[in-house]
């Protein structure tokens, strides 16, 4: 599952979403069957990965979470990834609800 790394954002108002997995941390994780990485996803961020960032992408159907820092997390302005991220899909019908 490659997509672009580039011209993504943060999908505002998804605080208050929850979905099986507990946290969207816990849902990256169960979805990608990976291990959480030690960085957050944006390029040129250094910071810890601390949650999983809803974010959007005018070339890319749906919603994607990726691992991102806190402060990433509120960046209101597009950003890009670094490459190599990996990438889950937000909708939970694809993944933990089904
Ligand atoms: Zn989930
Ligand atoms: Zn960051």
């Amino acid at each position: 599952m490659s997509v672009t790394t580039i011209g993504w954002s943060n999908k505002g108002g998804t605080g208050g979403r929850l979905c099986n997995c507990g946290s969207w941390k816990k849902h990256w994780l169960n979805s990608s069957k990976k291990t959480w990485p030690s960085s957050c996803s944006v390029s040129g961020c250094s910071n810890t990965a601390t949650l999983g960032g809803h974010i959007i992408n005018p070339n890319v159907t749906g919603e994607r979470i990726a691992p991102m820092c806190d402060s990433c997390n509120g960046l209101s302005d597009p950003f890009d990834l670094k490459g190599g991220v990996t990438l889950v899909s937000a909708n939970k019908g694809n993944t933990c609800d089904k």
